[in-house]
């Protein structure tokens, strides 16, 4: 089992050549809801190569922000799992759980900017007005309090991006999503804020992830502009598809990787990025797979895909 806090590793890999600090922070920030599968695998593996090939640190952050769904238990092995497998982490691993006073403190810089407002309106109620929040609270000046959910206003503003690997994107928030929830009415807090604030506050500048995010990009990149943080670089990897055209996740029932065969999982997990290794590798070892994957990294030939089906890349 790796030590969950602090993880020591061979810096000298991967320092910057002019052994400066890196300026490229890359992260891995899996919500530990069940162990590793396939997709969050080559998720993982995606955002390390990119960081490793560019000289930087890659760390790990655990989104575990929402305990009904989540355990440390799935945490451990999804660590175990990463260090099995040779994707080594730099400094501590952070985890989400022990980061409410930042959250909190970021939620009071956007309610000074009067962007915050509290919603008792219905999932079901949004969707009936047409699945974009309409607004319905923001004028009603609901007390903050359990059972009210948290929304951050939008403007009337198109938010556009560079992805690395799919393109010019962009989001009238507005429009297309409309004031989102930053504190659920359960109390938790919302993805879409802690991720903002844990990016910066590891001063994160890559993100690469699987699509399936993509959408909530605009989004971060709104509250990145209002909280006065650096906006990273993002590319979003394709999502692995089974034949239903549903993407590999635990919701799908995915099953969980073996760490213990991780030659032949890395080797998949790099057939589905379409990095074609070297058939050399396959009587090889984890260090020596990791090694060929940085040295021939290739993003550009994951470029405009979307999905890959499962079956694209047997073993
Ligand atoms: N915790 C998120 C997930 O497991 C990923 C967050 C991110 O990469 O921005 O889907």
């Amino acid at each position: 089992m790796p030590d969950s806090t602090d993880h020591p590793v061979d810096s000298s890999q991967h320092q910057s050549p002019t052994n400066s600090p890196p300026s490229y922070i890359g992260r891995f920030a899996p919500s530990p809801s069940g162990p590793l599968h396939m997709g969050s695998l080559v998720a993982a593996l995606a955002s390390y190569l990119d960081a490793r090939s560019n000289h930087g640190k890659w760390l790990v952050r655990m989104e575990d922000l929402d305990p009904p769904r989540e355990s440390k238990e799935a945490a451990d092995q999804i660590l175990d799992a990463l260090d099995k497998t040779g994707l080594h982490w730099d400094d501590s691993v952070l985890y989400q759980s022990q980061r409410k006073d930042a959250y909190l403190e970021a939620l009071e810089i956007l309610s000074r900017q009067d962007l915050i407002f509290a919603c008792d309106c219905t999932r079901q109620q949004i969707q009936e007005s047409g699945g974009v929040y309409p607004g319905t609270c923001r004028l009603r000046h609901l007390p903050e309090e359990s059972g009210k959910a948290l929304r951050c206003r939008v403007t009337d503003e198109v938010i556009s991006f560079t992805d690395q690997i799919q393109a010019f994107q962009s989001q009238h928030l507005q429009d297309d999503i409309g004031d989102f929830v930053v504190k659920r009415k359960d109390g938790l807090f919302a993805y879409q804020l802690a991720v903002v604030v844990d990016d910066d506050f590891q001063k994160v500048s890559h993100i690469v992830r699987g699509i399936d995010l993509m959408d909530s990009t605009a989004r971060q990149i709104y509250l990145q502009q209002k909280l006065g943080f650096q906006q990273p670089c993002y590319a979003h990897i394709p999502v692995i598809v089974n034949q239903l055209g549903q993407k590999l996740s635990k919701q799908h029932k995915a099953k969980p990787i073996d760490p213990d065969d991780s030659v032949a999982l890395l080797l998949e997990a790099l057939r589905y990025l379409n990095q074609d290794p070297d058939p050399a590798l396959n009587s090889s070892n984890n260090d020596d797979i990791l090694k060929w994957g940085i040295a021939h990294w290739n993003p550009a030939r994951l470029t405009d895909r979307q999905e890959i089906s499962e079956f694209e890349a047997p073993l």
